[in-house]
């Protein structure tokens, strides 16, 4: 709840994606996650619905909404037991083309985007030895005429597979030549129906949340001069540009998974008896369950201030987007093991979804960025600590 915001219509949206949400229940979600599959017809319905376009501006054909409903969306879907790590790709990429794509890559592609004929689920930024300290990437792209050639590989780049693009971050100019270690860098959107298989090969992971992620290797890949996004050696910009959004984004996503924690383990805490009585009778039982709903509740605090003040434009929006994301990945993590805990055995069959969704929302303390990273940019950029990297 944020006073600044109209909470008739973001009830709405969360009626609306609730509803949408209830044709796939649990059952759905196990079978995915069983099968290690995507859920496309999730996916299929979300767009349909033009949930996914929904920050798109109405000029463009989306709904031209702001942060704060934008995180409603990816809220419900994980509180009703869904997972938005299968939308969210689609969501956070859309706002790199948004705000640095020339005027006629918006115009062709975000109408596309926005009525589902073009799916921009894929980011390639992170690379097997350069790992968090993307400055080292060694990817490369250069220019040959009316093209961009690309070498290099990428590792954990999730949904390629269903994605007809992806934006890649590649060195334009090599490290040693640049003033800064943050310049050099550009980015490209590239057509993945004509790279893969023509210098792009694609070897999916098998992990633990079947995130449909993969290793990608760049080998004289070819694509066109005008793939370039904005202007050349500016891409590292263009990609922290997106992330305070992103933060926001991935908070409210924890928010709701905490919820939804946090419910299963209030009903299952009040169902199970054992020594003759409701096992949530025990404060040892109901402590942890409380304790995670306080914290829930403070991190979602953070989550409106985040989107308040980027919606509104301010400078502060960055501070508060890494600490609304800290709060609630933690919050949503400390709900996830009451909830086990209070499950006892049953919190370890599949049946009970407990375990997918404990795996699901472990994943927000690592990526897209992990707490040790946000700590780092606390110290530094709030408190004044040394630099440390
Ligand atoms: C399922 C999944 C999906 C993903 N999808 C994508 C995607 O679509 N696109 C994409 O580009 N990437 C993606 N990633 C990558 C993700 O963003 C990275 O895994 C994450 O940023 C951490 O990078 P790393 O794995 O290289 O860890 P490392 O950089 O190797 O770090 C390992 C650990 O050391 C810590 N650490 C490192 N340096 C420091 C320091 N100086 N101070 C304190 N702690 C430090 C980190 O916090 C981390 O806990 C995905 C990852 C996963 C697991």
């Amino acid at each position: 709840m944020n006073a600044y915001y109209d909470q008739e219509a973001l009830s709405a949206i969360r009626d609306g994606v609730r509803d949408l949400c209830s044709a796939y229940d649990d059952s759905y979600w196990r079978q995915v996650d069983q099968e290690k599959a995507f859920p496309v017809a999730f996916v299929k319905a979300m767009t349909e619905a033009g949930w996914l376009g929904a920050m798109i501006p109405e000029q463009f054909g989306g709904s031209g909404l702001g942060l704060a409903e934008a995180s409603v969306i990816l809220e419900e879907v994980n509180r009703s037991g869904g997972n938005s790590g299968t939308i969210h790709g689609q969501m956070y990429n859309m706002f790199t083309l948004l705000r640095n794509g020339s005027e006629a890559q918006k115009q062709y592609y975000l109408p596309k985007l926005a009525s589902g004929e073009l799916r921009l689920q894929s980011m390639g930024v992170t690379e097997p030895t350069a790992g968090t300290d993307t400055t080292k990437i060694k990817t490369t792209a250069v220019r040959h005429g009316d093209k961009y050639v690309i070498n290099g590989q990428k590792v954990w780049i999730s949904r390629i597979q269903h994605s007809d693009l992806m934006i890649l971050l590649a060195r334009t100019t090599p490290l040693a030549d640049v003033a800064r270690k943050t310049d050099g860098m550009s980015i490209f959107l590239v057509d993945l129906r004509q790279a893969i298989g023509n210098g792009l090969t694609v070897q999916p992971i098998e992990n633990m949340v079947h995130h449909i992620t993969n290793e990608l290797f760049f080998d004289n890949l070819e694509i066109p001069a005008d793939a370039l996004i904005g202007e050349e050696g500016k891409g590292f910009r263009y990609i922290l540009d997106g992330l305070n959004a992103e933060r926001t984004l991935i908070a409210a996503e924890c928010i709701g998974d905490g919820r939804w924690f946090i419910d299963k383990a209030s009903r299952y805490a009040n169902e199970r008896v054992v020594f003759g009585r409701p096992i949530g009778m025990n404060q040892g039982v109901q402590f942890p369950i409380a304790e995670a709903h306080i914290e829930v509740e403070a991190a979602d605090l953070m989550r409106w201030q985040a989107c308040q003040l980027y919606d509104q434009g301010s400078s502060a929006a960055g501070a508060a987007a890494n600490m609304a994301k800290y709060l609630a990945a933690k919050a949503s993590w400390e709900a996830a093991n009451a909830c086990m805990q209070t499950h006892g055995g049953f919190g370890f069959a599949c049946e009970y979804d407990v375990e997918r969704k404990f795996r699901e929302t472990r994943l927000y303390q690592v990526a897209p960025i992990s707490t040790n990273l946000i700590l780092s940019y606390v110290s530094e950029h709030l408190l004044g600590l040394p630099r440390s990297f």
